[in-house]
């Protein structure tokens, strides 16, 4: 078989989702959100053959929001001792078929969020986390920057002030599961270091070579250092596939076909085991929240490459 050339598809897909004009709004939930160019693309391609291929912004750094929750529940399961029995009875793995905040569910399924990757299950997983921590934000921090190699990456203090200041059905959640037991750490902390792990500053390719351990199972490429089991990483996979991108997670896995996640940054991350780890930035989101050109630009890379999970 011919070898891709990513590269050249990259290009392909820029010109193309350059040209479309798709209704989309950047997030303005988080006034500081609200400041970034919408016009800004950026695609970054990590194989596992060492290549790096990449377009347009991307070496700029933007804010990750949701991506950082498959990073948290990495965290909490390599920190956390007997962290999947931990994990797993306090947060569940099915889709929510809802909105990223919603409430609704919380409400009849007693405080337990259906998986980690809406944010009440996000709020459960750093709860987790900060119970184990002496000091959860640089500790997180530390373990993101040693999994891209890259000790630039940072938290953006003011958009987790912004969101601190605004993230009203955050504190509704947290404060619905506490009433449910769900809850261990006092409210504020576990949302302070929430918002601050939300607010984390990446670029594509930092984010790309950061989650490139989920396409090698489980290993750093090209260290192999183990950051969790083969087993892990399928769990790990499988719930981004299900789960990743709210109430339209059915869409992307159809249209795409592969493990990812979305954040109301315009981010998206998606993983091809055994292949690659791709990440996309464009910061207009669809009425779902995500990103619309990240969107079109990883149907384009399965359907252009031929090449998805199925
Ligand atoms: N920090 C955001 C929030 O909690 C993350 C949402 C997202 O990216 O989907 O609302």
């Amino acid at each position: 078989m011919k070898p891709i050339d990513y590269q050249v598809i990259l290009e392909e897909i820029h010109q193309s989702i350059q040209r479309q004009a798709f209704a989309g709004e950047v997030a303005s939930y988080i006034p500081e959100l609200a400041k970034v160019n919408p016009q800004k693309i950026g695609i970054h391609i990590c194989d596992l053959q060492g290549g790096h291929y990449a377009v347009g912004d991307s070496n700029e750094a933007f804010s990750v929001q949701s991506i950082v929750k498959v990073l948290l529940l990495v965290f909490a399961i390599t920190k956390v001792d007997y962290a999947e029995e931990v994990i797993w009875t306090r947060v569940h793995v099915e889709p929510s078929g809802t909105p990223f905040n919603s409430l609704v569910q919380l409400e009849y399924e007693q405080g337990i969020p259906r998986n980690p990757f809406i944010n009440a299950g996000a709020l459960v997983v750093s709860d987790i986390i900060v119970r184990s921590c002496q000091d959860a934000k640089t500790e997180f921090l530390h373990f993101v920057q040693s999994l891209c190699s890259n000790t630039r990456v940072h938290y953006n203090e003011a958009v987790a002030q912004s969101e601190k200041a605004t993230g009203f059905r955050n504190r509704a959640l947290i404060n619905l599961m506490k009433s449910f037991g769900n809850i261990h750490n006092p409210v504020d902390k576990v949302l302070d270091f929430y918002f601050q792990a939300c607010s984390l500053m990446m670029t594509c390719r930092e984010l790309a070579q950061t989650f490139l351990f989920l396409a090698n199972q489980g290993h750093t490429y090209p260290e192999q250092q183990v950051i969790v089991t083969k087993s892990q990483s399928k769990r790990i996979n499988a719930v981004m596939q299900t789960c990743g991108f709210y109430d339209e997670a059915g869409e992307f896995s159809f249209r795409v076909g592969l493990p990812g996640k979305s954040g109301v940054g315009g981010g998206i991350v998606a993983v091809h085991p055994g292949q690659y780890s791709v990440a996309v930035w464009s910061p207009p989101l669809n009425k779902k929240g995500n990103s619309a050109k990240g969107m079109r630009a990883l149907e384009l890379l399965t359907t252009k490459t031929g090449l998805s999970i199925f």
